[in-house]
């Protein structure tokens, strides 16, 4: 077993850990080291190349934010490796494209339905202005609340229902606080009486790098680091994280490796926890496996021949078992080759209960057929990864363990970080926000301690 000491040990390479690294060194601090279970880091950020076809084989991502700051932060990562695009997404919906968000894309729908969506939507408006309408107090009354019925059972709550495999009421409001907008009436108005109109804004633009995938934004962070002097070592599950009894050390342990430090960044997802965390938190380490998310296969395939322009698309109906399929090959070209289309279909399962890999495929592929978006016969390469951990879900237990379990994790000098280290629903964008703060706040608690020992 061998020891070494580093000020701050950040647990999980995935972009939290990787981002808290590189604001540590921009703040002077150099002793950091990052421990990543993986082959590589990266976390949700992967790409693999397959016979040409890019795959970003955590699902659909892009970089978007409505923080201009953080966004050209993110771009700037990249070195001038990326391509710009005006996002062109639909929802399929009875076998037609419908523009998204559904509530502006209404001029899609034949007469009898925009009727029923506008009627809808000025129903819930006014029961809300004269106080008819009860204050929401889960998700699924919350879409009715704001979309009114028809929006509501057409689109928002099927859609949800095949994301969160979860009964909606039991989704809190926590989940809703200011994610989903809430649709400004004159546009609703215009697009039921067929006019163009946009709806909301900040993921209009988006970008993305041009080569490598969305993998290409953790390997450039991982060079800044390993430039910077950090240490990143892979293949480094941590097993435990405890207090050291003779000094006032962290000891975050994996199965041939002990680091000692001062402060801990936790970004290992929570609700698998218990064990690792037990020596810290004791019989409240139990809480943890409280926590509920939801797990997704991604299923990329490569095939010859036209898709269409769209960059993703959402399915809202259980006629195919994908909710998204992303068209990767519209984000950037060079993840095709010339005359190909790579797509990948996001299938989310509660907990762990994903069915065996051919049977995803096998389901995925006839659904992709069934939408014409591609062609059996021009299939050429077909891959499925898995992640336990996909979305966090915000059911009624969620605010209750975690109010009980970051205090003492931070009092114990272990910051809880990331999307599944601090259990939110958390884009790239926040995440790199929230890993400034924080690598503001460990300087500030390193100094504190310093002058506390002196
Ligand atoms: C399907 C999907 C689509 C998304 N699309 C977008 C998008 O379009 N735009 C956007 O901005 N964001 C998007 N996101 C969010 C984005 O992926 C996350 O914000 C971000 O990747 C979270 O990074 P993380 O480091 O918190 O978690 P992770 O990426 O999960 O990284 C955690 C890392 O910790 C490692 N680890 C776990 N346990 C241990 C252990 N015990 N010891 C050592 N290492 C460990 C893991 O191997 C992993 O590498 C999407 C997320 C999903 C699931």
């Amino acid at each position: 077993m061998v020891d070494e000491y580093f000020k701050v040990c950040v647990v999980g390479g995935g972009l939290a850990g990787l981002s808290v690294a590189k604001y540590l060194l921009e703040l002077g601090l150099k002793s950091v080291i990052v421990l990543e279970a993986g082959e590589r880091v990266g976390g949700l950020l992967k790409s693999e190349d397959v016979s040409g076809y890019v795959f970003d084989t955590g699902g659909s991502h892009i970089m978007f934010s409505k923080n201009p700051e953080v966004l050209a932060e993110m771009t700037a990562l990249l070195n001038g490796n990326v391509i710009y695009h005006r996002r062109n997404t639909k929802i399929y919906y009875k076998g037609r494209f419908v523009k998204y968000p559904f509530e502006n894309g209404l001029k899609d729908l034949p007469p009898e339905e925009r009727y029923e969506c506008l009627k809808g939507v000025l129903d819930a408006y006014i029961a809300r202005l004269t106080g008819r309408a009860r204050e929401p107090r889960n998700f699924l009354e919350w879409i009715k609340y704001v979309f009114g019925e028809a929006i509501a059972s057409k689109y928002l709550i099927p859609y949800n229902k095949k994301i969160w495999k979860t009964s909606l009421d039991k989704i809190s409001l926590d989940w809703v606080g200011g994610r989903v907008p809430n649709p400004p009436l004159d546009d609703v108005i215009k697009a039921a009486v067929g006019l163009d109109v946009e709806g909301y804004k900040h993921q209009l633009n988006f970008c993305y790098p041009r080569e490598g995938g969305i993998e290409a934004l953790a390997r450039s962070l991982a060079r800044l680091l390993r430039v910077n002097g950090a240490v990143v070592r892979v293949n480094t599950p941590v097993t435990s994280v405890e207090r050291s009894l003779h000094n006032d050390l962290i000891e975050v342990s994996s199965e041939e490796f002990t680091v000692k430090c001062e402060c801990v960044v936790y970004t290992s997802p929570l609700n698998r926890s218990h064990k690792i965390l037990e020596p810290v938190l004791h019989e409240k380490a139990a809480l943890l496996n409280e926590l509920r998310s939801v797990s997704l296969a991604v299923v990329g395939v490569g095939a010859r021949g036209l898709t269409p322009p769209y960059h993703w698309i959402y399915f809202p109906e259980t006629n195919v078992p994908f909710h998204r399929v992303g068209i990767l090959s519209n984000y950037s070209p060079a993840n095709a080759p010339v005359g190909g289309a790579t797509l990948i279909a996001e299938v989310s399962f509660k907990e762990d209960s994903a069915p065996p890999k051919t049977q995803v495929e096998r389901e995925v592929l006839e659904g992709l057929e069934s939408v014409g978006l591609l062609r059996l016969s021009n299939v050429e390469v077909t891959e499925t990864w898995f992640w336990r951990d996909a979305y966090v879900l915000y059911d009624d237990r969620r605010r209750n363990v975690l109010s009980e379990i970051l205090p003492l994790l931070r009092k114990a000098g272990i910051f809880p970080h990331g999307r599944f280290g601090s259990w939110e629903y958390l884009n790239m964008d926040a995440v790199l926000l929230k890993s400034r703060k924080l690598a503001g706040d460990i300087i500030s608690h390193l100094n504190h301690s310093a002058r506390h020992h002196h």
